[in-house]
């Protein structure tokens, strides 16, 4: 339980290129506007593409959670960009089995607070609007 304790979560599109440990941490500091000592752990989880990073205190964190609304660009080397969720870690993963679920959706309120839904065979959604012909840059 504490392991996690004041971290932020960025998880990054694996539809888009990898990036490499020393960008990310380029990335960290640059667009969530932390500075060194502010960021005791940073852990990356290559597969998934998530990146941990902890934070000193629930204030920093609060802060980068306002910062980004939730979610933030990542421009790669040769100008594209993928949105990079920021969220809460730990605060543990639920899974629940729904029926008949339709096709398009991918990012639900679940008492307030939004969930984003994946499965297999699911269809690339924007992140804008959750339209299935076009991604975000497009919408
Ligand atoms: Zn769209």
């Amino acid at each position: 339980m504490g392991e996690r304790q004041n971290t932020i979560a960025c998880a990054f599109d694996l539809r888009r290129p990898r990036i490499s440990a020393y960008k990310t941490q380029e990335w960290i500091y640059a667009q969530l506007r932390l500075e060194d000592n502010e960021i005791p752990v940073v852990q990356i989880d290559g597969p998934k593409r998530h990146v941990y990073v902890k934070l000193l205190d629930n204030n920093r964190l609060q802060k980068v959670l306002h910062l980004t609304g939730g979610q933030i660009e990542y421009r790669h080397t040769h100008g594209e960009i993928s949105m990079v969720r920021v969220e809460t870690a730990g605060l543990g993963m639920r899974r629940l089995r729904i029926a008949t679920l339709p096709p398009e959706v991918s990012d639900i309120t679940i008492a307030g607070h939004r969930v984003l839904v994946s499965y297999e065979g699911q269809p690339m959604t924007c992140y804008g609007c959750n339209g299935t012909r076009h991604l975000y840059q497009a919408c």
